[in-house]
């Protein structure tokens, strides 16, 4: 390639090479900023990584990535929650819908609470 020829002859309009030393200096911080950068980037990253709402475990990524793609809460889906807590929220709520229809199959107008409040009295 004529390109590369062109480059290793000393050129007067990008003036005069640092020296090696400098060179490596130049290199090195560039390198630290550019590690600072990705630091900075991943703590900032971890701030903004969302939280469970109901332990406090900070969300894992595919959860986070999850929970963006598919903000919308449903019946199997919370966003909010880590994976842990999901389960609970989802057997908690299939549990209280049985508990629910288990309640509504009893025979209407027996109600403990009538007895109950006579006890007290
Ligand atoms: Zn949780």
């Amino acid at each position: 390639m004529p390109g590369i020829e062109r480059d290793v002859r000393p050129d007067a309009s990008h003036g005069p090479r640092p020296p090696r030393l400098q060179r490596d200096r130049i290199e090195r911080a560039y390198k630290e900023q550019l590690r600072r950068a990705a630091e900075q980037q991943k703590v900032e990253r971890e701030a903004r990584r969302p939280a469970c709402a109901g332990c406090g475990t900070k969300l894992t990524d595919d959860r986070w990535k999850a929970a963006q793609a598919h903000p919308t809460p449903g019946p199997r889906w919370h966003p909010t929650l880590c994976d842990g807590c999901e389960d609970r929220a989802v057997r908690a709520a299939s549990q209280a819908e049985n508990e629910h229809q288990e309640q509504e199959e009893q025979i209407p107008g027996q109600k403990a609470g009538g007895w109950f409040s006579r006890l007290r009295t």
